[in-house]
């Protein structure tokens, strides 16, 4: 990630503090969670699916049989769209990259993409697809 340390003004010393904060999530977790509402990841991947996904990264296939489809990797990159380096199966919700091995689900694929953590990511994907955060309800 770039981030550019010169200059350091007023709001963009906010923003490296909150890029500071989720760089260091792990050791900083727990107080996080103290914080942030938390976001049901096992609502959002039943109701978002990897199709939908694909569709909003613009991704084409270049081969298909059944669920398992073939195409360039929007994680790494391919350089050619006729790419089959990236398999993804419909039916289980998953892929893998040949290549960068990047894989998992269509939250860790728009996540990998982004270069988002499952939070961010999770967050970013409602407010592409136009829907509600299922936000886990605090007792
Ligand atoms: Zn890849």
């Amino acid at each position: 990630m770039e981030r550019a340390f010169a200059l350091p003004t007023v709001s963009s010393g906010a923003r490296h503090e909150r890029e500071a904060r989720s760089a260091g999530a792990s050791s900083l977790f727990d107080g996080e969670s103290a914080i942030m509402p938390g976001v049901d990841f096992n609502v959002l991947r039943s109701e978002v699916t990897m199709r939908e996904v694909l569709a909003v990264l613009g991704w084409q296939s270049t081969s298909r049989a059944g669920d398992q489809l073939h195409g360039p990797c929007p994680v790494h990159g391919s350089s050619s769209p006729r790419s089959r380096t990236l398999s993804v199966n419909l039916a289980e919700g998953r892929y893998y990259c040949h290549k960068c091995h990047s894989q998992g689900n269509q939250l860790e694929l728009w996540a990998a993409v982004h270069n988002h953590t499952i939070y961010q990511a999770a967050i970013d994907l409602c407010h592409v697809l136009g829907r509600d955060v299922p936000w886990i309800e605090r007792w």
